[in-house]
């Protein structure tokens, strides 16, 4: 199924304001596996919505019209669509009583322009608007959808999040499942799952890069939905058996609360020794609900007086290798896990930059540190400060889980 947005309001034309309300509707349809094929603002003009109208719903089975359906004079979005598609606009009673009755409770006087808040298409499914004065409406015209929505967002949010999911595919299923692979970039992701691609055409299978993982998005489409669940369990067990461990997740759940079940159902507790990280691993692990089972305690050792007296890394260390070194990260975890809180200590180490003073900016060492054994990694990180210390947390996390 595919869909169009169009927004109206020549304010996001001049730059006056941001269209949030296209990215928050692309961002709940393709929740719901509708494929958003177009979108477009325009401004308050008559003649080019019409024209736009006019287009775009011969591209797509779904439109949306967002915005210009206010009292003013400006707004016109009804009468554009009414004209494209050679209807009436009528006098709804119900929306009349209802904006007669607010303006009673206001004590404001109802202007002639307010009752045009009150006609609707004919033969249109009204929307009413709970958050505001305009309604909205779900337009069928042929096989084809058009929805008005308000486009003040704070009206435009609440009606979307109460109307779209049940209006949108009355005769059509949609299933959508997400997978997360950890550990493996995209581009391996999708030569990998290339031939299940192809074997299943009728199923769309893409992938997404995120910032700590990639999603492998399954949307299947139609009429049998029992044929359909089938059908996308055969594909999520596919995936379970070629990607093994590295699918660490469903349905986008964060990296950080996967590994906080994870710790808990083994038993295991987790401890931090953070130096370029600064304390946001444990802040990360922290914002998870039932931490406190999993973390009894972290370091934030900054300095090189604290990686000693608290950590207990041996003076030479630090002055031989430096505080960026492998066996300074080695000494930091063995340390934390001699303190006999954990059963998992990890220590990070690190140049976050701007300048660098030891080693080259992005450079960084970690230490998982287990009780029989123990791994250092290092990594060379892009980007600023901050972006480092996310990368750092984020490659532990997910390190963590594989
Ligand atoms: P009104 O009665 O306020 O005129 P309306 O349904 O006609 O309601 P618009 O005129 O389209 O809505 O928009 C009203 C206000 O809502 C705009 O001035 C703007 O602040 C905000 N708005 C409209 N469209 C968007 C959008 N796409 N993204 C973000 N904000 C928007
Ligand atoms: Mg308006």
């Amino acid at each position: 199924m595919k869909a169009g947005i169009i927004t109206i309001g020549t304010e996001i034309l001049i730059g006056s304001i941001l269209d949030t309300n296209s990215k928050y509707l692309s961002e709940k349809l393709s929740e719901l596996g509708v494929h958003v094929s177009h979108q477009l603002s325009i401004r308050d003009d008559f003649k080019e919505l019409s024209i736009e109208i006019r287009d775009m719903i011969k591209k797509v089975d779904v439109l949306f019209l967002c915005g210009g359906l206010g009292p003013t004079e400006d707004d016109m979005t009804k009468e554009a669509l009414a004209d494209v598609l050679n209807k009436n606009l009528v006098l709804d009673d119900v929306q009349y009583t209802k904006l007669v009755d607010r303006f009673n409770k206001l004590k404001r006087p109802m202007t002639s322009n307010n009752k045009k808040q009150a006609y609707v298409i004919e033969g249109s499914k009204i929307l009413d608007n709970k958050w505001g004065t305009a309604p909205g409406e779900i337009i069928e015209y042929g096989n084809k959808k058009v929805f008005l929505f308000p486009g003040p967002p704070k009206e435009f949010e609440p009606m979307v999040d109460y109307y779209l999911k049940d209006n949108i595919a009355e005769n059509n299923e949609i299933i959508v499942k997400s997978l997360n692979i950890a550990g493996l970039g995209e581009s391996s992701v999708e030569e990998t799952i290339r031939h299940l691609k192809l074997e299943n055409n009728e199923i769309s299978i893409n992938t997404f890069a995120h910032f700590y993982d990639t999603e492998i998005k399954i949307i299947a489409e139609g009429t049998d939905k029992e044929h359909l669940v089938y059908q996308v369990r055969e594909i999520v067990e596919k995936l379970h058996i070629t990607f093994g461990e590295h699918l660490y997740s469903e349905n986008n759940t964060k990296p950080k609360e996967v590994l906080v079940k994870k710790l808990t159902e083994k038993n295991l507790k987790i401890s931090f020794a953070e130096s370029i990280t600064g304390g946001l691993l444990s802040s990360k692990l922290t914002s998870v609900n039932g931490a406190s089972k999993i973390l009894k305690n972290s370091v934030v050792s900054y300095s090189n007086e604290s990686k000693h007296k608290i950590l207990g890394v041996s003076n030479s260390t630090l002055e031989e290798f430096g505080a960026v070194s492998e066996q300074t990260a080695l000494e930091m975890a063995k340390g934390l896990y001699n303190l006999g809180l954990c059963d998992i200590a990890v220590a990070t180490t690190g140049e976050a930059g701007p300048i660098s003073s030891e080693k080259e900016v992005g450079t960084v060492f970690i230490c998982y540190y287990y009780k029989d054994f123990y791994e250092i990694k290092e990594h060379f990180f892009k980007g600023s400060r901050n972006e480092i210390q996310e990368r750092v947390s984020d490659t532990v996390i997910t390190h963590l889980l594989l």
